[in-house]
């Protein structure tokens, strides 16, 4: 018979950097807590809301770094919640979103620990916000498709993202861990059938102060500047009006770079 649990694991989305975009309840979670297991990707801001006795320990593993194993971060969970602990689980963005929930839940049902996920606001819709974008619209993008350029070895054998059936002109597609090597996706999307003229943007650390965006199209997706992880990848129809307004401000810009140089 599994030992009775009598702690709790909250498994809580931080939302995508900005400490205003946390939830009321993710913000009460954490002030309480005995135990946060974090991420990389939740910044001090955030931390700094923990309670001061609580024990707080990075469990991240970004960028090849070597952190806790996922057995691990399992095995300390449980570990707390068996000892009676609230422990908050906290993760970038939305838990449920690229952020392997779904292992932690299994690991935690198995082992009889009680648990409660607490949604956060997800990068791209993060991204979308502060591009001015309506993800989807009545008259160009039906649908939403939240996809990955990256996938884990381990788990689908390394394989690169299939994009026929993704990409398609009545789709606004959201691209986690995009990578850097735009030359190959914007081959791989115009394989798969995408227009070259399809509007893109590329956000990096949406919400956060040192946020930055740029604009561009699908067939000229290799000219895009190398921006500051983490960044992710929009793509669609839907983008269409934010993209011309900030190709005017661009325009404009220029123009007053022009009078700023042609004064006397
Ligand atoms: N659970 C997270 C995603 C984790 S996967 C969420 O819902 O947002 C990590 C990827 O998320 C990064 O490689 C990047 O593509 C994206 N990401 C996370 N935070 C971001 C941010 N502030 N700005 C842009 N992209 C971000």
């Amino acid at each position: 018979m599994t030992e009775m649990a009598k702690g709790k694991v909250y498994l809580v989305g931080a939302g995508p950097g900005d400490p205003e975009l946390l939830t009321v309840k993710a913000q009460r979670l954490i002030a309480r807590a005995a135990v946060i297991l974090h991420d990389d990707l939740v910044p001090p801001a955030i931390l700094a809301l923990a309670a001061p006795q609580a024990e707080v320990a990075s469990v991240g593993k970004r960028y090849g770094a070597k952190g806790a194993s996922q057995p691990e971060i399992n095995a300390r969970m449980i570990e707390s919640a068996r000892r009676g602990l609230e422990v908050v689980r906290l993760k970038g963005g939305d838990p449920g979103i690229f952020g392997r929930l779904a292992e932690e839940i299994d690991a935690l049902e198995t082992a009889g620990v009680p648990f409660e996920v607490v949604p956060g606001i997800t990068a791209g819709i993060a991204a979308a916000a502060s591009l001015g974008v309506s993800l989807t619209d009545r008259r160009k993008a039906a649908r939403v498709v939240v996809v990955t350029n990256h996938q884990a070895p381990s788990e689908q054998g390394s394989q690169s993202t299939d994009w026929h059936g993704l990409i398609r002109d009545d789709s606004t597609l959201v691209i986690y861990m995009p990578g850097h090597d735009f030359a190959n996706l914007r081959d791989e999307l115009l394989a798969a059938g995408c227009a070259p003229d399809m509007p893109a943007a590329i956000v990096s650390r949406a919400s956060a102060p040192d946020q930055r965006y740029c604009f561009t199209i699908v067939g000229e997706l290799a000219k895009l500047p190398r921006m500051d992880s983490p960044a992710v990848l929009l793509i669609g129809r839907s983008l269409d009006r934010a993209h011309r307004r900030s190709s005017a401000e661009a325009a404009l810009a220029l123009d007053e770079a022009d009078l700023i140089l042609s004064s006397p």
